[in-house]
């Protein structure tokens, strides 16, 4: 989609429409849902729609209407349920239709304690419940009770019928909203039928189903291939080498994270990862993979025609974004996924998305984006309920950040966690031998800091980073260059912060 085609498209979001605006009373309503009453036209007091239906507050949903429904009960449903609650809003009105089994969790952890080895002491629901991993409460199933929320689990929504405002859910409940936030982040792309990908020992990992049948998996293996060097693969790799398996990492790259990393900053790690015993097989496409007599999987062939052994074979190759059933709503086709405006809302008014499935503007960097992170899972979430139940009509504006764990099991020679803020474009500046820590500078052509990376900081290290990204300070290329150490090139940042020139 051109520039122009956004702009108009988010002109069309921003303009008053016929649909009635409520700051979320909800109304007695009969259960038939052909007679209920939408809220007479009326002009938007704010540049948000919302559909308002006329709903039960009640806690036991009796009837088929839902005034809010989240489809989706992964990352972003838990922070979006946590703003309801915040607001005063959840009690009675709010509907979570999910997929999976268990309450929204936060999904980074299983590829990082969940895969810990089994004497140090993996983590397992209900420890990483959403809100835990920035601080807040851990939701567990019983909170969503206590709050009045009401979860449908295991039935996802298989059919939407945007004129009825109506879901229809696997199980052949039929749900109509008021408002919608679609949330139903990413799938992992799979290797196809015919080459293997659905054999018995071949794992994926999206969600704790998932991340459960590999430990087992796990705990009978001796030779495991994980194929692609992005961070599932970089993770899982890390993660088997714990359990002191016979571990190789397969990718077609020349080195490991090649969306992110630069040659020399991937360098390090991958030796890191070769002296925890990790082998690497880089510049390799695959093949296909083979069952063994058992019928599980036993062979990694590959392009070249080599072959490597495994009994489990882990594919990190990407992911796309869970679509379906809702495009009708709008698909962004340059980054994939729903195309929403800086509110988060569709072009269909009173349904909105968040999370891996939104293609939204990234305003900093003028552009769209969709970011498969869970940091923008948890603020797309936040702004969007905000946005949906008050007057917030601030446009999202997000600053991309990134991170990583691995090797943080009890016991581990090096533990290793980085962070990444802004945009990894132009001149790259490294500084630091990696013993015990490392950044990276990118700079545009006009010497402007665009993003950072740094491994192993201190809080207030870390911390600092998103002011640098954010602010986008010019900086001396050369001194930043004859940085000693990584304190004092954050030092030189720090400074060019102060002296001004940002942007
Ligand atoms: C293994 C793993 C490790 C990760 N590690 C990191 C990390 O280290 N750092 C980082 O920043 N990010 C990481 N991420 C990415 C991060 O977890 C995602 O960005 C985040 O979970 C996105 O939140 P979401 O709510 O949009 O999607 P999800 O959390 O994926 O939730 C989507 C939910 O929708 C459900 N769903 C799909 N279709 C339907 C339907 N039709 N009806 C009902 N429900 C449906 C799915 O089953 C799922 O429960 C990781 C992701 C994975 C898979």
């Amino acid at each position: 989609m051109s520039s122009g085609a956004v702009l108009w498209r988010m002109a069309t979001f921003l303009s008053p429409s016929s649909w009635a605006v409520r700051q979320g009373n909800s109304f007695l309503c009969p259960s038939n849902p052909s007679s209920l009453k939408r809220i007479p036209r009326c002009p938007p007091s704010i540049g948000t729609f919302r559909r308002s239906l006329v709903v039960a507050a009640s806690s036991s949903f009796a009837n088929q209407n839902r005034e809010f429904v989240i489809v989706g009960g992964g990352n972003a449903a838990g922070y979006a349920a946590r703003t309801f609650v915040e607001h005063g809003m959840a009690d009675g009105r709010l509907c979570i239709v999910s997929k999976e089994a268990v309450a929204p969790y936060e999904r980074p952890a299983l590829t990082k304690a969940y895969l810990f080895p089994p004497d140090k002491k993996p983590a397992r629901l209900p420890g990483f419940h959403t809100c835990v991993g920035s601080g807040g409460e851990r939701q567990t199933p019983e909170w969503y009770k206590e709050h009045g929320i009401e979860v449908l689990y295991q039935d996802p929504v298989v059919d939407f019928d945007v004129q009825k405002q109506t879901l229809t859910t696997s199980s052949g409940k039929l749900l109509k909203y008021g408002s919608l936030i679609i949330s139903t982040g990413c799938a992992a792309v799979r290797f196809p039928e015919k080459i293997g990908g659905d054999l018995p020992g071949v794992h994926y990992v999206r969600d704790v189903a998932d991340a459960d049948s590999l430990v087992s998996s796990l705990e009978r293996a001796k030779k495991v291939a994980i194929i692609g060097g992005g961070y599932i693969g970089m993770e899982v790799a890390a993660a088997a080498a714990g359990w002191n398996l016979d571990t190789t990492l397969i990718f077609p790259e020349e080195h490991i994270m090649p969306r992110l990393f630069t040659p020399s900053l991937a360098r390090r790690y991958e030796e890191l990862y070769q002296k925890n015993g990790i082998w690497f097989a880089k510049g390799i496409l695959i093949d296909k993979l083979e069952a063994g007599p058992d019928g599980r999987v036993a062979t990694v062939v590959l392009k070249n025609g080599s072959t490597i052994e495994a009994d489990t074979v882990i594919v990190g190759i990407g992911a796309k974004p869970v679509v379906s059933p809702f495009e009708v709503v709008g698909l962004n086709t340059d980054v994939g996924g729903i195309q929403v405006d800086s509110l988060f809302r569709t072009s269909v008014p009173g349904v909105f998305a968040v999370g891996d499935v939104a293609a939204f503007p990234l305003k900093i960097y003028d552009r769209m984006a969709r970011v498969e992170h869970v940091d923008h899972a948890r603020k797309s979430a936040q702004h969007c309920v905000r946005t949906l139940l008050t007057a917030h009509t601030q446009p999202y504006d997000y600053l991309p950040y990134f991170y990583s764990r691995v090797f943080e099991y009890e016991g581990s020679a090096r533990k290793v966690w980085w962070q990444f803020y802004g945009d990894n474009v132009g001149d790259t500046i490294e500084v630091g031998n990696f013993d015990p820590k490392i950044a990276n500078f990118w700079l545009d052509p006009d010497s402007r800091l665009k993003g950072m990376f740094l491994e192993s900081g201190s809080p207030e290290e870390f911390a600092l980073l998103p002011q640098l990204a954010k602010s986008q300070p010019v900086i001396d290329k050369a001194k930043l260059r004859s940085a000693s150490s990584v304190e004092d090139a954050l030092e030189i940042a720090r400074s060019s912060l102060q002296i001004g020139g940002t942007v």
